[in-house]
Protein backbone atom coordinates (compact mmCIF):
# COMPACT_ATOMS: atom_id res chain seq x y z
CA UNK A 1 0.00 0.00 0.00
CA UNK A 2 1.53 3.46 -0.76
CA UNK A 3 2.11 5.59 2.41
CA UNK A 4 0.49 8.66 3.04
CA UNK A 5 1.82 11.77 5.38
CA UNK A 6 -1.26 13.33 6.19
CA UNK A 7 -1.04 17.01 7.15
CA UNK A 8 -4.18 18.15 9.61
CA UNK A 9 -4.74 22.11 8.26
CA UNK A 10 -7.14 24.71 7.80
CA UNK A 11 -5.93 25.01 4.09
CA UNK A 12 -7.95 24.41 0.74
CA UNK A 13 -7.45 20.96 0.22
CA UNK A 14 -5.57 19.04 -2.64
CA UNK A 15 -7.74 18.09 -5.40
CA UNK A 16 -7.48 13.88 -4.15
CA UNK A 17 -9.26 14.87 -1.37
CA UNK A 18 -11.73 17.79 -2.34
CA UNK A 19 -14.57 16.61 -1.13
CA UNK A 20 -13.06 17.27 2.31
CA UNK A 21 -15.27 20.60 3.69
CA UNK A 22 -13.89 23.93 2.99
CA UNK A 23 -13.97 27.36 5.46
CA UNK A 24 -13.70 27.03 8.88
CA UNK A 25 -13.18 23.55 9.00
CA UNK A 26 -9.89 21.31 9.13
CA UNK A 27 -9.14 20.15 5.79
CA UNK A 28 -6.26 17.49 5.17
CA UNK A 29 -3.77 17.66 2.88
CA UNK A 30 -2.08 15.21 1.55
CA UNK A 31 1.38 14.03 0.47
CA UNK A 32 1.68 10.66 -1.40
CA UNK A 33 4.68 8.56 -0.89
CA UNK A 34 4.13 6.40 -5.01
CA UNK A 35 5.92 3.71 -4.92
CA UNK A 36 3.20 1.42 -5.50
CA UNK A 37 2.95 0.42 -9.45
CA UNK A 38 -0.42 -0.25 -9.06
CA UNK A 39 -1.70 2.99 -8.30
CA UNK A 40 -2.71 5.70 -10.33
CA UNK A 41 -3.20 9.78 -8.99
CA UNK A 42 -5.48 12.11 -11.14
CA UNK A 43 -5.74 9.05 -13.46
CA UNK A 44 -2.06 9.11 -13.86
CA UNK A 45 -0.64 5.35 -14.21
CA UNK A 46 2.91 4.81 -12.55
CA UNK A 47 4.02 3.74 -15.11
CA UNK A 48 3.58 7.39 -16.92
CA UNK A 49 5.03 8.87 -13.72
CA UNK A 50 8.24 6.52 -14.22
CA UNK A 51 8.49 7.38 -17.29
CA UNK A 52 8.27 11.07 -17.17
CA UNK A 53 10.55 11.10 -13.73
CA UNK A 54 13.43 8.66 -16.35
CA UNK A 55 13.12 11.91 -18.41
CA UNK A 56 13.69 14.30 -15.79
CA UNK A 57 16.85 12.66 -14.99
CA UNK A 58 17.87 12.66 -18.86
CA UNK A 59 17.35 16.13 -18.86
CA UNK A 60 21.04 16.61 -17.20
CA UNK A 61 22.50 15.18 -20.33
CA UNK A 62 20.27 17.01 -22.75
CA UNK A 63 20.39 20.51 -21.37
CA UNK A 64 24.09 19.70 -19.33
CA UNK A 65 25.43 17.26 -22.20
CA UNK A 66 26.43 15.86 -18.87
CA UNK A 67 24.69 12.37 -17.90
CA UNK A 68 25.82 12.83 -14.35
CA UNK A 69 27.11 16.64 -13.12
CA UNK A 70 27.55 16.64 -9.77
CA UNK A 71 24.49 18.47 -8.20
CA UNK A 72 22.67 16.40 -10.58
CA UNK A 73 19.10 17.92 -10.48
CA UNK A 74 16.64 17.58 -13.61
CA UNK A 75 13.24 18.35 -14.23
CA UNK A 76 10.79 18.27 -16.88
CA UNK A 77 7.04 19.94 -17.33
CA UNK A 78 4.24 18.17 -18.45
CA UNK A 79 1.16 18.82 -20.29
CA UNK A 80 -1.37 15.81 -19.24
CA UNK A 81 -4.21 17.27 -20.50
CA UNK A 82 -2.60 15.93 -24.05
CA UNK A 83 -3.90 12.78 -23.34
CA UNK A 84 -1.80 9.00 -23.43
CA UNK A 85 1.36 9.89 -22.22
CA UNK A 86 1.04 13.53 -21.98
CA UNK A 87 3.31 16.30 -23.61
CA UNK A 88 6.64 17.78 -21.98
CA UNK A 89 6.41 21.54 -22.49
CA UNK A 90 10.08 21.91 -21.31
CA UNK A 91 12.83 20.74 -19.51
CA UNK A 92 15.13 22.06 -16.95
CA UNK A 93 18.75 21.39 -15.11
CA UNK A 94 20.78 22.68 -12.41
CA UNK A 95 22.51 25.20 -13.87
CA UNK A 96 23.85 27.40 -11.11
CA UNK A 97 27.37 25.78 -11.63
CA UNK A 98 27.77 27.68 -14.60
CA UNK A 99 26.02 30.70 -14.07
CA UNK A 100 27.27 31.45 -10.90
CA UNK A 101 23.60 32.32 -9.93
CA UNK A 102 22.37 30.85 -6.96
CA UNK A 103 18.92 30.88 -7.65
CA UNK A 104 19.63 28.63 -10.37
CA UNK A 105 20.68 25.99 -8.52
CA UNK A 106 17.67 24.12 -8.96
CA UNK A 107 15.99 23.53 -12.35
CA UNK A 108 14.74 26.70 -13.64
CA UNK A 109 12.05 24.84 -16.03
CA UNK A 110 9.25 27.50 -15.46
CA UNK A 111 10.82 30.47 -16.58
CA UNK A 112 11.85 28.75 -20.16
CA UNK A 113 8.36 29.43 -21.02
CA UNK A 114 6.76 32.63 -22.58
CA UNK A 115 4.66 35.02 -19.99
CA UNK A 116 1.53 33.82 -21.73
CA UNK A 117 2.07 30.73 -21.71
CA UNK A 118 3.21 29.94 -18.14
CA UNK A 119 0.29 32.36 -16.61
CA UNK A 120 -2.39 30.39 -18.99
CA UNK A 121 -0.73 26.98 -18.58
CA UNK A 122 0.61 26.23 -14.75
CA UNK A 123 -2.50 25.45 -13.31
CA UNK A 124 -3.02 22.37 -16.01
CA UNK A 125 0.91 21.45 -15.95
CA UNK A 126 2.86 18.97 -13.72
CA UNK A 127 6.10 19.27 -12.83
CA UNK A 128 8.16 16.29 -12.16
CA UNK A 129 11.76 16.81 -10.45
CA UNK A 130 14.68 14.22 -9.74
CA UNK A 131 15.03 15.50 -6.22
CA UNK A 132 12.82 17.49 -3.48
CA UNK A 133 13.11 20.94 -4.13
CA UNK A 134 14.53 23.51 -1.40
CA UNK A 135 12.34 26.01 0.31
CA UNK A 136 13.03 28.58 -2.49
CA UNK A 137 12.40 26.33 -5.80
CA UNK A 138 9.51 25.03 -4.06
CA UNK A 139 8.35 28.84 -3.46
CA UNK A 140 8.63 29.26 -6.99
CA UNK A 141 6.41 26.25 -7.94
CA UNK A 142 3.62 27.09 -5.60
CA UNK A 143 3.66 30.71 -6.83
CA UNK A 144 3.27 29.36 -10.01
CA UNK A 145 0.30 27.68 -9.65
CA UNK A 146 1.22 24.47 -11.29
CA UNK A 147 -1.31 21.34 -10.79
CA UNK A 148 1.15 18.64 -9.47
CA UNK A 149 4.58 18.76 -8.24
CA UNK A 150 6.48 15.45 -8.29
CA UNK A 151 9.76 14.55 -7.01
CA UNK A 152 12.14 11.66 -6.52
CA UNK A 153 14.16 11.65 -3.83
CA UNK A 154 13.49 13.20 -0.74
CA UNK A 155 15.34 16.06 1.09
CA UNK A 156 15.70 13.64 3.66
CA UNK A 157 17.56 11.58 2.09
CA UNK A 158 20.02 14.46 0.13
CA UNK A 159 20.64 15.62 4.00
CA UNK A 160 21.33 11.92 4.74
CA UNK A 161 24.20 11.56 2.27
CA UNK A 162 25.75 14.77 3.62
CA UNK A 163 24.42 17.47 1.02
CA UNK A 164 23.61 20.61 2.20
CA UNK A 165 19.81 21.73 2.38
CA UNK A 166 17.74 23.89 4.26
CA UNK A 167 15.02 21.62 6.33
CA UNK A 168 12.13 22.64 5.34
CA UNK A 169 10.18 20.19 3.34
CA UNK A 170 7.60 21.07 0.44
CA UNK A 171 4.68 19.57 2.31
CA UNK A 172 5.69 22.55 4.48
CA UNK A 173 6.24 25.32 1.87
CA UNK A 174 3.12 24.18 0.24
CA UNK A 175 0.95 23.85 3.60
CA UNK A 176 2.00 27.91 4.51
CA UNK A 177 1.20 28.98 1.20
CA UNK A 178 -2.73 28.60 1.79
CA UNK A 179 -3.22 32.00 0.28
CA UNK A 180 -2.50 31.78 -2.94
CA UNK A 181 -5.43 29.54 -4.02
CA UNK A 182 -5.43 25.83 -4.93
CA UNK A 183 -2.58 23.70 -3.76
CA UNK A 184 -0.64 21.62 -6.21
CA UNK A 185 -1.16 17.96 -5.95
CA UNK A 186 2.32 16.39 -3.99
CA UNK A 187 3.71 13.14 -4.64
CA UNK A 188 6.34 12.13 -3.21
CA UNK A 189 9.43 9.69 -3.76
CA UNK A 190 8.70 8.36 -7.30
CA UNK A 191 11.00 6.14 -9.09
CA UNK A 192 13.59 6.55 -5.93
CA UNK A 193 15.80 3.47 -7.23
CA UNK A 194 16.32 5.34 -10.00
CA UNK A 195 16.99 9.14 -8.91
CA UNK A 196 18.69 8.75 -6.32
CA UNK A 197 22.35 7.04 -7.86
CA UNK A 198 22.58 10.29 -9.63
CA UNK A 199 22.80 12.40 -5.63
CA UNK A 200 24.22 9.45 -3.69
CA UNK A 201 27.28 7.84 -6.24
CA UNK A 202 29.81 10.53 -4.82
CA UNK A 203 29.50 9.73 -1.27
CA UNK A 204 29.15 5.94 -1.21
CA UNK A 205 32.33 3.89 -1.87
CA UNK A 206 32.01 1.47 -5.32
ZN1 LIG B 1 16.15 25.15 -4.90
Amino acid sequence: MPSTRVYLTTLVATGAISSQAHGNEANLIAETVLNEPALAINGIPFSTRAYWMRTANDALFEVLQDPCPFAAFGTVIVNHTAGGLGKAVCIGANSSGRSGNPTQHDPNGPYNLTTSEALGAFSELSLYTNAESCPMCASAIRWAGFKEYIYGTSINTLIGKGWGQIRIPSMEVIRQSFDLGPTPRLIAEVLTNETEPYFLWHTETI
